[in-house]
């Protein structure tokens, strides 16, 4: 199945376009541990379901652990510039299980640099503890990422409402996630959603225009080298829908963000490995709450994870 019909006539354009501004940062606030929620992401499901009921983030949000770019190769003892990818994530790994999120988002470059079916068996191996204490896993595709591979090792039961890419919703404490798919080619920096994707985007979007929305994938949407290609085209399908409040992303492996229009862009920082040494290594806890979106960077040091202070981002 391809497109889902929309009542509505879309949105005019805004603008495009904002620079990305420094990290704020706020008060620490103590994590909480809460009963992992059962089920994988739910898939293409919830699109046939109502479409208008208003829907708020609740007091009690669902708290998420954002990861990207892990790139784990089938040799685990391979690394990049100094660093052992699969011990890092083992890792952080050990990090989650002490903190518990309600869920966690893979948000692309899984796979060392193919995505060949063992490193995804490699992947699996090391986050099987994840597995075992049935905390839900989401994820996009990145550039280092094989579609199929990868959809056949995280969600095997799992289709895509669009054909060629692998896209997903999900409705879960109030808000909207969608899940993109900015793999172009497999191996090559750039990537791209294509017209068929931002179509399917906005007519999601806008079947969804009560709840509140944030937009994962795994490419930056800028217009770099290598960047994503049709990064304007997207920005003004997710600006112009003021029930969009974040988009998040990765492949940049550097921790940045910035507000434009009141919309958040995140850059996930990488677990993997760093492109300058000067830049961190490690993953992004997350809960949404009415009106605000709270983030907490962990740190990977030589021997330990750093929790950064709590940034409290008001939302749009
Ligand atoms: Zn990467
Ligand atoms: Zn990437």
């Amino acid at each position: 199945m391809r497109a889902i019909p929309s009542s509505r006539s879309l949105l005019p354009s805004l603008t495009t376009g904002a620079g990305p501004q420094d990290s704020r940062i706020d008060t620490p606030e103590p994590l909480s541990r809460r009963e992992f929620l059962a089920g994988a992401a739910a898939a293409g499901v919830s699109l046939f379901l109502q479409t208008s009921r208003p829907s708020t983030p609740r007091e009690d949000a669902t708290s998420w652990a954002w990861l990207a770019d892990t790139h784990i190769s089938r040799n685990t003892d391979e690394s990049v510039r100094g660093t052992n990818m699969a011990g890092n994530l083992r890792r952080v790994v050990e990090s989650l299980l002490a903190e518990r999120p309600d869920r966690i988002l893979f948000n692309g470059d899984i796979a060392f640099k193919k995505g060949l079916p063992e490193d995804y068996d490699a992947f699996l191996k090391i986050i099987e503890p994840l597995k075992t204490h049935g905390i839900p896993i989401c994820h996009t595709p990145g550039n280092h990422d094989q579609r199929e591979n990868l959809s056949a090792a995280l969600e095997p039961k799992v289709g895509s409402p669009l054909d060629g890419k692998r896209v997903a919703v999900l409705d879960d404490g109030g808000m909207h996630w969608v899940f993109l798919d900015s793999l172009e080619r497999v191996n090559r920096f750039s990537g791209m959603l294509g017209p068929a994707q931002l179509d399917w985007l906005k007519q999601d979007l806008d079947a969804h225009e009560s709840h509140p929305a944030i937009i994962c994938l795994h490419h930056h949407p800028e217009a770099t080298a290598i960047g994503l290609k049709d990064a304007d085209a997207f920005l003004n399908v997710v600006k112009a829908r003021r029930q969009v409040k974040a988009v998040i992303f990765g492949h940049t492996h550097r921790y940045r963000r910035w507000t434009a229009e009141g919309l958040h862009f995140i850059n996930l920082p990488a677990v993997g490995f760093w492109f300058s040494p000067t830049v961190p290594l490690g993953w992004l806890r997350a809960r949404i709450r009415p009106g605000t979106l709270e983030l907490q960077m962990h740190t990977l040091k030589a021997d330990t994870i750093v929790k950064q202070d709590v940034e409290h981002l008001p939302l749009r």
